[in-house]
């Protein structure tokens, strides 16, 4: 296509979803009715085919909408495991009945999703995982642990790597399952993180069971199936900035909107690229009377180059019909950007960035953050991992070892 129908494309995008929504924007109405609506309409998940809560349009169609839906003040789509993974899955790999049966409580954010990926001693090297499933009739029935399980003491399905062939090479003894969590053989233990939030879990499965229908793939070839799962979550980690950041570097705005509690507090979710990183980037420096020091000033605007540039190139990727290496070095680059906010918010502060709750500036929330910036380096596949990626699909260097047994 040329480079005129996209822009053609985009506009006409942007007019229709502008319309339905101020047709059907009501900030009185219950979040889970406008999600509802919203996934009815296939303008919460745009990029996906019309018959599963989409309209068939390109990738890029998610940015215009969320622009769109920011635009207007109202609430973007849910977000989640369920959304950014699981979703995306079962429309590319998953069987009619299991998005039949699926996909409505995840666009509808009524049916939250975990991971059941890592275990004790499968992190980076997840095909090693040693959960086992074993067939009896039209069941699986699972036993192991698993670790680090964000969600899981509350979510009702999740997403499982479970080894069903125990005799074949590594890889190719496993297979992916989505299972139930709320059953009497799966028990979650949540573990408290250095942030202080209980947002993992420890999950043990003692004959937990789920369904022949809920093996997602072949039996047997879960590892690809896995590693289209942690393509789309290393994604959803890249710095994709959101829109309506600020061009004017206006640091007293972005501080009057906090003060007026119209942006958010809290580390959920916040992602570097994300208009609240921005703003209450700038907010930190405002409410320390810094916004005119010329060296906070230098190390902002780097920040904002890095949101800008990352956007751009989360676009490109979101446009590619095919990407591999790329979410890897998008990782890589949102990983760095939030070290540098973490760096520089905390230069702001000064002591008072160490103190938590409601001792510290902002309610402790840059501490928090701060202290949550670590996390991102490791989830999805750590820093290493990615860099290993990197090395030896775009600069061609030989290949890793690899954990034996392969
Ligand atoms: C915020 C957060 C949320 C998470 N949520 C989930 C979840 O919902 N579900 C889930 O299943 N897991 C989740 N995880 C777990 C995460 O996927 C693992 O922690 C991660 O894959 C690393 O595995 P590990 O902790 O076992 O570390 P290990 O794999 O033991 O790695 C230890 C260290 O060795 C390095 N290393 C390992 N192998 C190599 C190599 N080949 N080359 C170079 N360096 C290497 C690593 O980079 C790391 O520094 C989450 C983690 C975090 C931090």
């Amino acid at each position: 296509m040329m480079a005129s129908d996209d822009a053609l494309l985009a506009g006409d995008i942007r007019a229709e979803v502008r319309t339905w929504i101020d047709d059907h924007w009501n900030p009185q109405q219950p979040l889970g009715e406008w999600w509802h609506s919203l996934a009815q309409s296939g303008w919460g998940f745009p990029d996906f085919p019309e018959r599963w809560f989409g309209r068939g349009l390109p990738g890029e169609s998610r940015r215009i909408v969320r622009q769109e839906l920011q635009r207007a003040g109202a609430f973007g789509p849910p977000h989640g495991i369920a959304t950014m993974m699981v979703a995306p899955l079962l429309v590319e790999m998953g069987s009619d009945e299991q998005r039949e049966k699926w996909l409505p409580g995840i666009v509808d954010g009524s049916e939250i999703w975990c991971q059941l990926f890592s275990e004790p001693d499968a992190g980076s090297d997840l095909a090693g995982a040693r959960t086992t499933a074993v067939r009896d009739g039209d069941l699986w029935r699972v036993n192991g642990q698993k670790v680090w399980t964000s969600g899981g003491h509350y979510a009702k399905w999740a997403i499982l790597v479970a080894r069903t062939d125990p005799a074949a090479p590594k890889h190719s003894g496993l297979s992916f399952f989505g299972i139930d969590m709320r059953q009497d053989g799966i028990q979650p233990k949540p573990l408290v993180q250095m942030n202080g939030s209980a947002e993992f879990n420890e999950v043990f499965l003692d004959d937990a069971t789920t369904a022949h229908s809920h093996l997602i793939g072949e039996e047997g070839k879960g590892w690809p199936v896995a590693l289209r799962t942690l393509s789309y979550e290393r994604e959803s980690l890249d710095a994709d900035a959101e829109p309506g950041i600020q061009t004017d570097l206006d640091l007293s705005i972005a501080a009057a909107r906090y003060a007026s509690g119209e942006i958010a507090d809290g580390s959920e979710g916040f992602m570097p690229g994300g208009l609240e990183a921005w703003e209450l980037l700038c907010s930190v420096i405002a409410a320390n009377g810094q916004q005119t020091d010329p060296r906070i000033r230098d190390r902002a605007v780097k920040i904002y180059t890095g949101i800008k540039t990352s956007s751009w190139m989360s676009q490109r990727f979101a446009q590619a019909p095919e990407v591999g290496a790329e979410v890897s070095l998008g990782k890589l680059a949102a990983t760095q950007l939030m070290r540098d906010w973490r760096d520089l918010a905390l230069t702001a502060l000064g002591p008072n960035g160490q103190l938590l709750d409601g001792e510290g500036t902002f309610d402790g929330v840059p501490a928090q953050i701060a202290l949550s910036v670590p996390g991102l380096s490791i989830a999805g596949g750590t820093d290493e991992i990615q860099r290993n990626i990197v090395g030896e699909r775009v600069l061609g260097l030989p290949r890793e070892p690899r954990p034996s047994n392969e």
